[in-house]
This record gives structure tokens, C-alpha cells and sequence, in this order.
């Protein structure tokens, strides 16, 4: 449990980090920033998964994206605001279902439920070198990043990471993450030549990507926050058409 805080901490310390290499996305990270203020606040605060009992705690959050987030989730905001909490837990528990919900609301309510699901996922006995599916065996969620990472068990693994729970597990690491096509030369790979550790693993079969995060050659990275700061290769895929096989939690 105290290793999944310092992980935490570190998530701010790497925000710090990214900004300063990627002035065009700073002031998204900075937001970033102060939400991962609030989920780390939070996440020391509970004991187990239930969000419902902590519902009063989403006003916090709110104030949060009120004073740092963009004019499009003050909008939402001022429309979640009007509901009930009863209503507020409705809300969220069609979106648990639905797994989708505007790129507004799909933020808050991610950043909400995130330290609780994480917790459900570290009390879950889970075997993150056996399950190789393309949905979270915690939650149900995709993953919306991958890494490749040297571990004990499995040099030069890929793994991918649940964009709600952070829950994270194996997959083959030269397979497409949507229709399971691995013949290579349908499989593309593009990245930037001045940050090699990014790269953007393209299906030419269903025209679907996801990012890969190389661990091995940047160490510090945190795939979650890595993908956002790199944003420019999801700007740029989506000119060509390529599909994001998850959005990251900004909705991009
Ligand atoms: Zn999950
Ligand atoms: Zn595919």
C-alpha cells in the first residue's frame, strides 16, 4: 500500500517533469496536475472500493476542475452540479456499465472512481501474466496505453494499462489490441526520431492504434502521463485517419 502512494507522488514529480520538455501541452498537464492532487488525497483517505459512500467527496473535485479545467468542463460541470447525488451515483453507475459517457464527463468521473477501482484492483488477485485480453480483468475497461517493460518473469514484456483502474497486465506484444491480427506486415510502428520511447502501434487490418510507452529506454516514464504529453503523434495519427483504441482520459 505505501509503494502504491510513492507511486503517486511520483505521478506529480513526472507531471513536473513532462511540462517542462512539452510546453504545448503544459497547461494541460498542469490540470492534470492538480487532479492527481485530489485523487492522491483521496486515495490515502479510503479503506476499500466503495464509492458510494464517498460520493460528498466528488465536490471536491469539482471545485478542482472548476478553478484549473477548460471552458468545456466548467460547462458540464455547471449541469452535474444540478443533480441530486442519488442522481450523481445513477450517472456513474450507467457509465460503469456503458463504459462511455461525453469526453467531459468520461474525465471526471474516471479521476473520481480511479483511487477506488485501484484499490479493488490491488485486493484482486489477479494474474497479470496470464489473462492477454484486450479488457481490464478488474473492471472491464480497456486500456488505453501500453508499455514494454524488462521484468523478472518476462524480458521485454508488453503490457497494457486500464484507463480507469490502472490495473496492468501482459498482451502479446506484436498483436493488434483490437481484432488480434499479428501478422507483421500489417503491423506498423511510428514515432518521432527526437523521443523514441513513444511509439504508435498501427493495425493496417482494422485501422486501429495504441500507443506503446519503451520503458527500457526511458525508465521515469509513467505511460498514463507519457501518452498525454506525447500528444502530438495522436494529432498526428488522427490526420491519417488511425483510429485510438481507447482514449486517454482527456479524451484524446
Ligand atoms: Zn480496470
Ligand atoms: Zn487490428
Amino acid at each position: 500500500m505505501l509503494f502504491k502512494l510513492r507511486e503517486r507522488e511520483y505521478y506529480l514529480e513526472r507531471l513536473v517533469m513532462l511540462k517542462d520538455k512539452h510546453a504545448e501541452v503544459a497547461h494541460i498537464l498542469d490540470f492534470l496536475y492538480q487532479v492527481e492532487l485530489f485523487k492522491k488525497d483521496l486515495y490515502t483517505q479510503i479503506k476499500d472500493s466503495d464509492w458510494k459512500r464517498h460520493i460528498k467527496k466528488i465536490y471536491h473535485l469539482f471545485e478542482v476542475c472548476e478553478a484549473h479545467g477548460s471552458p468545456s468542463i466548467k460547462e458540464v460541470l455547471r449541469e452535474l452540479k444540478k443533480l441530486s447525488k442519488e442522481d450523481l451515483i445513477k450517472k456513474m453507475e450507467k457509465f460503469l456499465r456503458e463504459k462511455t459517457a461525453c469526453d467531459e464527463e468520461r474525465f471526471i468521473f474516471i479521476s473520481f472512481l480511479n483511487p477506488f477501482f485501484s484499490k479493488l484492483s490491488e485486493s484482486t488477485d489477479i494474474k497479470k501474466d496470464q489473462w492477454l485480453k484486450n479488457t481490464c480483468p478488474v473492471c472491464g475497461f480497456k486500456p488505453s496505453v501500453s508499455y514494454i517493460s524488462d521484468a523478472e518473469e518476462v524480458e521485454g514484456g508488453r503490457y497494457l494499462s486500464c484507463v480507469l483502474c490502472n490495473t496492468e497486465w501482459l498482451y502479446n506484444r506484436t498483436k493488434c489490441v483490437r481484432c488480434g491480427n499479428d501478422e507483421d506486415d500489417s503491423l506498423e510502428y511510428y514515432y518521432d526520431e527526437r523521443e523514441r520511447y513513444a511509439l504508435l502501434q498501427v493495425c493496417k487490418k482494422c485501422n486501429t492504434y495504441i500507443k506503446i510507452i519503451d520503458m527500457r529506454i526511458d525508465g521515469l516514464a509513467v505511460p498514463q502521463f507519457d501518452d498525454i504529453a506525447t500528444l502530438y503523434l495522436d494529432l498526428w495519427a488522427k490526420e491519417k485517419g488511425f483510429i485510438k483504441f481507447e482514449k486517454s482520459i482527456i479524451g484524446l
